[in-house]
């Protein structure tokens, strides 16, 4: 058995930082290290359509942007199959027969789903479908028979409930199922990458983001507005480095090449940070220097992104013929689950052998 990558977003917006950060960094570089069978990359549309089912148009839109980060950072259509998840019916099917595997309280107690309820006050009127997403999940990484799933730390919970899923399936019906393993990031501020009003979560819904097609000027002055250590009032003052999303982000995203080039008075983080809790740095150095940083590793990607801008068909184009390929992977799934089912009616020779001796 091969080893197969399944992940994706939801698009309810561009891509943002915490996103990079937190899985697209990854990604490309599992893509581009041979030791997968197939990596396939997932624009999942409908489950960002179980909270947002009265803006079809906002996931319409996006469906092209996220696609747009997704290559502007490295993914390479030649290596990684990119599709969109509405596009892969088998999807829906395997998720309702799923369903049948879960309790409704085993769903009530999925702390990822239990905060999203409440950043998005549903209170008592959650759609079955937001509330039911995780099985859904769980039909995307199985449908690929995925080994390796690799993404931030708030999906840990969808993969156990996956995991639970595979067991309990194979338990049943017969081995079939594959279950994935979570693949985190190893640098720890990239686990969870904070907004930069300093909320647990960058996230699209929240409106804290750096987007990684945001402008050189931009990123500067969401930088610069950064939330910091609020008892660090004077330069000479001692600050504090845990909570300070300043340093969060520059444990995720510099290096000790990067104060070569932009800070040379220190060698490294631990120095600054150093500097910083006695006192006598003031934020406004830091958050230049980690505006160096992000323009550094933003840069790049920007470049690349106006570049595929100027093409959308290709855009298009890659996506219907990844979304082919992915149908037919997830189709071979589905029957080989019909068949463990037995729900395979027309094929089962033996069935109908059964029921003729039964009336004979
Ligand atoms: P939404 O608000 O619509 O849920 P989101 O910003 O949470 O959007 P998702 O599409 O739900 O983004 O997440 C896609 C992937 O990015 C997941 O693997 C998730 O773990 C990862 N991710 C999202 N936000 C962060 C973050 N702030 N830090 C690290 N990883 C993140
Ligand atoms: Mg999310």
């Amino acid at each position: 058995m091969g080893k197969i990558i399944l992940t994706g977003d939801r698009p309810t917006g561009r891509l943002h930082v915490g996103h990079y950060a937190g899985s697209l960094k990854r990604r490309v570089e599992l893509q581009n290290s041979g030791q997968y069978d197939k990596v396939y990359i997932m624009i999942a549309d409908a489950q960002a359509l179980t909270d947002n089912a009265e803006q079809p148009e906002k996931v319409r839109q996006n469906i092209v942007e996220v696609a747009l980060d997704y290559m502007s950072c490295g993914l390479d259509p030649e290596k990684s199959v990119m599709f969109i998840q509405s596009m892969i019916p088998e999807l829906t099917e395997l998720s309702f027969y799923y369903m049948n595997l879960v309790t409704v309280s085993r769903l009530q107690r999925n702390p990822t789903v239990k905060s999203e309820i409440k950043m998005r006050n549903f209170e008592s009127s959650i759609p079955v479908g937001f509330f039911t997403y995780p099985i859904s999940q769980a039909a995307d990484i199985t449908a690929f028979k995925a080994t390796t799933v690799p993404v931030g730390e708030d999906q840990e919970p969808m993969i156990e409930q996956t995991r639970e899923i595979v067991r309990k399936f194979n338990a049943v019906y017969g081995e079939v199922l594959v279950e994935p393993e979570i693949l985190l990031p190893d640098n720890k501020a990239c686990l969870r990458l904070p907004g930069i009003d300093g909320k647990a979560k960058m996230s699209k819904s929240l409106g804290n983001c750096i987007y990684l097609s945001d402008t050189e000027e931009e990123v500067r002055k969401k930088v610069m507005s950064m939330y910091t250590d609020p008892n660090h009032l004077k330069v000479e003052d001692p600050g504090q480095i845990e909570g300070n999303t300043v340093f969060t982000y520059l444990d995720a995203f510099s290096s000790d090449d990067h104060f070569k080039e932009y800070l040379p008075d220190y060698n490294n983080l631990e120095e600054l940070k150093a500097h910083y809790k006695r006192g006598g740095l003031g934020d406004v150095k830091v958050k230049k220097f980690l505006n160096n940083v992000m323009q550094e590793v933003l840069s790049p990607i920007r470049a690349k992104r106006k570049e595929l801008e100027r093409n959308i068909p290709y855009i298009y184009e890659v996506l219907k013929k990844g979304s082919e390929e992915a149908r037919e992977a997830a189709a071979s799934t589905l029957n080989e689950v019909r068949k463990a089912m037995k729900i395979n009616y027309f094929d089962d020779k033996a069935l109908i052998t059964e029921q003729i001796e039964k009336y004979r």
